[in-house]
């Protein structure tokens, strides 16, 4: 209903106008320069002076505005009751509103924002009384009333307000209006989703934007979704209920690549206790085998059909959208294509300029002449990329690797990756990487099907330098081989956790050192 009453009349252009319009609107009151404390300090002081009293709030405001010029009129609202708000304090939030709507100044919709959120905060403590439900859905009322167009900022401090209500599913309508202008914050959706996971009726619209959060946005769910997830597992009364959704929690994490944080992994463990459920924290040894259980993980597996995908999607895009050599020349290209057409396959692919620089940073052409002896001692037919100012390297080095393995010197400015990446695919599933470079940014090139399998494939395949010892003998750094993601193995699962949850995860390619193993029964037996 709302969003088409929003849609009407205007196209989404236009929407978007008046959705920045509010948006910038929002913007100026931020105060210029955050950094100054002591308007901070003020205020916090005013606080501990004020709290529970009848305050002059117009003392306040106007010593503000007279010694500060980075606060004005526009502003000087928003910051108070934002420095008010991180003391925690709902009465002189409260307070301070009322005495701008006794003394006629507005009350601008960001300072009913932060009201919103401290609410929220008193919710999620139970400290919310009844009465403020009633105070949430006016101000909602007076904002919509207020507003044709809501920008995503507005709509994310009404979700903090109504999630606290019984009318909280009017935040699904401003979800989608925040998607019109934007992408829906990872606290929208971990409001939500919460909300949703604490109604047993209402799971499957948490699953679902759960799996829209993750699939359709890549935001990482935080520990809060979680954490409902796994309250509603405890709240549960039926057991075989409870065995179906930790299940398909811990496929979920698996397939989505997620590493849950101690904070989770703190609850699961909880809820598998409460349901008597066998679990421990364990590690996992390089050859994967669990040290709780002793089973071993599952081995990472690409088919033939999914590395000819991945291969085919790389190399199209590298010789038809030329958008994986952007920075070399095309002549060097053609050379390149020429080369590998003429002496690949290779066993290994050696990233000569990233090995050389490998220990401490420092140049060391006797680095690059050992890895290649390591995999020539294995009969291994090494093709090198290097950069042309490798030829000025003592003969001593350059020559023992001319003669020992295959090489291509690129220009000095071009990026080395791709080349690799190439010789590497062309030559088939099992050749290897020799580099401490991940090429992360290659993987989004080729969307997110094949990211997983991208990753996976790497995983496997690459191999670095741990150090040079004085025999002039390699440490090697050896692919892990076995699933590092959630999985389950025989009935048992295991599942990688770390100490913070984190928004950005990196990929890694390191066996993690924290897992969980939990026994679930087999429902089917
Ligand atoms: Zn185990």
């Amino acid at each position: 209903m709302l969003v088409t009453k929003l849609l009407r009349g205007s196209t989404i252009l236009g929407l978007n106008k008046l959705i920045r319009k509010t948006s910038n609107y929002k913007r100026s009151l931020v105060v210029t320069n955050p950094s100054d404390n002591s308007l901070r300090d003020i205020i916090t002081d005013f606080a501990k002076k004020n709290s529970k009293t009848k305050s002059d709030f117009g003392e306040l405001r106007k010593e503000l505005l007279l010694n500060k010029k980075s606060l004005t009129e526009i502003n000087v609202d928003y910051f108070i009751i934002s420095v008010l708000s991180s003391t925690n304090d709902l009465h002189l939030v409260e307070n301070y509103i009322e005495y701008l709507k006794n003394n006629d100044l507005e009350v601008k919709t960001p300072v009913l924002g932060c009201l919103l959120k401290l609410y929220n905060n008193y919710y999620e403590c139970g400290k919310l009384t009844a009465d403020k439900h009633v105070n949430i859905l006016n101000i909602y009322k007076e904002i919509l009333e207020k507003y044709d167009n809501l920008d995503a900022s507005t709509c994310e401090n009404l979700i903090f307000g109504l999630v606290c209500t019984s009318d909280w599913k009017k935040s699904l309508e401003l979800l989608q209006i925040t998607k019109l202008s934007a992408k829906p914050s990872n606290n929208v959706y971990s409001l939500i989703i919460s909300k949703a996971f604490e109604n047993a009726t209402d799971n499957e619209l948490g699953w679902t934007l759960l799996h829209e959060m993750v699939n359709e946005y890549k935001k990482q769910p935080n520990c809060k979704i979680f954490i409902s997830i796994l309250k509603s597992i405890q709240n549960e009364a039926d057991y075989t209920k409870q065995i179906e959704t930790l299940n398909r929690l811990l496929s979920f994490i698996g397939e989505h690549d997620i590493v849950i944080s101690k904070l989770v992994t703190n609850e699961l463990t909880k809820t598998l206790d409460s349901m008597n459920l066998k679990n421990s924290q364990t590690q996992i040894s390089f050859n994967g085998k669990c040290e709780n259980c002793n089973l071993f993980l599952e081995r990472v597996f690409i088919s033939n059909d999914e590395f000819k995908l991945m291969r085919n999607t790389f190399l199209d895009r590298a010789i038809i959208h030329k958008d994986v050599f952007l920075k070399t020349n095309p002549k060097e290209l053609e050379n390149f294509l020429k080369y590998i057409d003429k002496h690949a396959p290779f066993h290994c692919v050696v990233d000569g300029l990233n090995v050389a620089y490998s220990i401490n940073g420092k140049l060391s052409p006797v680095a690059v002449c050992s890895v290649v002896k390591y995999f020539k001692d294995l009969n291994m037919n090494i093709l090198l990329i290097g950069r042309k100012h490798m030829t000025r390297w003592p003969n001593e080095h350059f020559g023992y690797i001319k003669k020992n393995c295959k090489m291509f010197l690129t220009d000095n400015l071009s990026q080395d990756d791709p080349f690799l990446l190439y010789a590497a695919l062309k030559s088939g599933p099992s050749t290897h990487i020799f580099s401490k470079d991940l090429m992360r940014s290659h993987s989004y090139l080729l969307g997110d099907n094949l990211k997983l399998i991208f990753k996976r494939w790497l995983q496997e395949h690459l191999y670095s330098l741990i150090k040079v010892k004085k025999n002039g003998k390699i440490l090697v750094k050896e692919p892990c081989k076995f699933n590092i993601n959630a999985h389950k193995v025989e009935e048992t699962w295991h599942l990688p956790f770390t100490e913070n949850y984190q928004a950005n995860p990196k990929d890694s390619y390191e066996v993690p050192q924290n897992w969980l193993c939990i026994k679930l029964p087999n429902l089917n037996k």
